[in-house]
């Protein structure tokens, strides 16, 4: 009985998450859901990211938390368009919240819109919300095992982002073995070392990004 619960739950939800993308990828827009825990550095690489590309690429943001708006301020501070979804508790963004989120944001004018999910690596990653890919993002002053013990987000994530490398050093992160555990979820998982803060690093996951969204104005 419970399981049929659930199941009716994740049904509903992919059939909105379904309308999402459909929108989405009819407006042209490519869309990346932003996976990690809470203090892995998600709004601080979305603000690096914004400042690199805003030259050439129109952007959008959806921030996902449980309550507040302090990092929609941040990114609002970059000049392009947010908008704040609070979960009022909820450890995920589903894709009925990001369907209202998409009635605020002016979809004509976005190329690149990031979903930065709430602080969480379990069940974002069984939420479809429309997106065309999902990142994980890790840092290293978390544990080298988290691919081992949150293996679902690591299978289902196109791209990782591991963040704060200038910290490595510092703390008892074991690089290869996050790298093979990352991997043998996910073989040819793209790893991006970087360092938001410091902005080292962060020429390959930019260019992962430019390179999604070309592919996405040929299909
Ligand atoms: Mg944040
Ligand atoms: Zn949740």
């Amino acid at each position: 009985m419970e399981i049929k619960v659930l199941r009716n739950v994740l049904e509903a939800n992919d059939a909105i998450a379904a309308e999402n993308r459909r929108l989405l990828r009819g407006k042209g827009i490519h869309t990346l859901n932003l996976i990690a825990s809470p203090g892995a550095g998600k709004t601080t690489l979305l603000e690096r990211t914004i400042e690199a590309l805003k030259d050439h690429l129109r952007m959008g943001v959806i921030e996902g938390d449980i309550a507040g708006s302090a990092d929609a301020e941040r990114i609002g501070r970059h000049g392009v368009p947010v908008v704040q979804i609070n979960t009022g508790g909820d450890c995920h963004l589903n894709a009925s919240m990001v369907r209202s989120a998409l009635e605020s944001l002016p979809l004509d004018g976005i190329e690149l819109l990031f979903v930065e999910n709430v602080g969480n690596l379990v069940c974002p990653a069984g939420f479809d919300i429309g997106e065309d890919a999902k990142v994980v993002i890790l840092s290293v002053a978390e544990g080298d095992d988290k691919p081992q013990k949150y293996p679902l987000i690591f299978e289902r994530a196109s791209a990782m982002v591991l963040n704060k490398i200038d910290l490595l050093g510092m703390v008892d992160f074991d690089l290869d073995r996050a790298r093979s555990a990352a991997r043998a979820t996910h073989p040819d998982l793209p790893i991006f070392e970087l360092s938001a803060r410091s902005g080292q690093g962060m020429e390959g996951w930019l260019d992962w990004i430019r390179s999604k969204v070309r592919r996405h104005e040929n299909s």
